[in-house]
């Protein structure tokens, strides 16, 4: 008896797994294949708290469509696919020093509806192709479903978005899957930065432009 996961993957449309256009299999077409590069590319982190900023492409790009498919139809295939484009950019290693690998911590129950974490995977990578070790040093402290406020509504009343777990020292990198405003991502390294860190660096897949100084709290 094969398992549902098998039935429905044998039923399954062959699609491209990021723009959806038909296929004669599953896998990606011709332009979106083309679309794909494992390089790192440095993002603008001008008045921003964040030393350094690398993204694979853009979210509006192919790599966008992976992450978006990944994350909301919790598309295995996709997950891999970026997994591995990460594996292949950081091939000669990440062009800077890091002493600390700290994912950005998704919701509890989207972590719990998908199963798995996109920024802890991408971490875990980082941390093959450094040496550097990882560790859970900021957690979520608001931003799930029972929300009563928006996001915005928060960030604008100066809520910060996580909390520092421990202290943390040198110079840390955040590993997350995309950047789209940057409030996320400058809520994270203000944290870090008050727990210890000298300074904050990160790593996205998919950034929707370069990242912004954005008001968080108390920065
Ligand atoms: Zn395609």
């Amino acid at each position: 008896m094969p398992s549902l996961a098998l039935v429905l993957d044998l039923i399954a449309i062959r699609d491209c797994i990021a723009c959806r256009v038909e296929l004669d299999q599953r896998g990606l077409c011709q332009a979106c294949a083309a679309d794909l590069q494992a390089t790192l590319h440095p993002l603008a982190t001008r008045n921003t708290l964040l030393t350094q900023a690398w993204a694979i492409g853009t979210y509006a790009g192919t790599i966008g469509a992976l992450v978006r498919r990944s994350k909301f139809d919790h598309d295995q295939h996709a997950s891999a696919l970026l997994v591995g484009l990460l594996r292949h950019a950081l091939l000669d290693g990440l062009p800077a020093v890091v002493d600390l690998v700290v994912p950005v911590p998704t919701t509890p129950w989207r972590i719990a509806l998908r199963g798995f974490h996109l920024p802890e995977q991408l971490g875990e990578v980082v941390v093959e192709a450094t040496g550097t070790p990882m560790r859970w040093a900021l957690r979520r402290r608001w931003g799930g479903a029972q929300a009563r406020r928006s996001f915005q509504e928060r960030l604008d009343a100066g809520d910060s978005l996580f909390a520092p777990v421990g202290t943390v020292a040198g110079h840390v990198l955040l590993v997350d899957d995309v950047v789209t405003s940057g409030a996320s991502m400058h809520a994270a390294a203000a944290e870090l930065i008050a727990a210890g860190a000298t300074s904050v660096s990160c790593v996205v897949l998919a950034a929707a432009g370069p990242l912004r100084r954005v008001r968080v709290g108390f920065c």
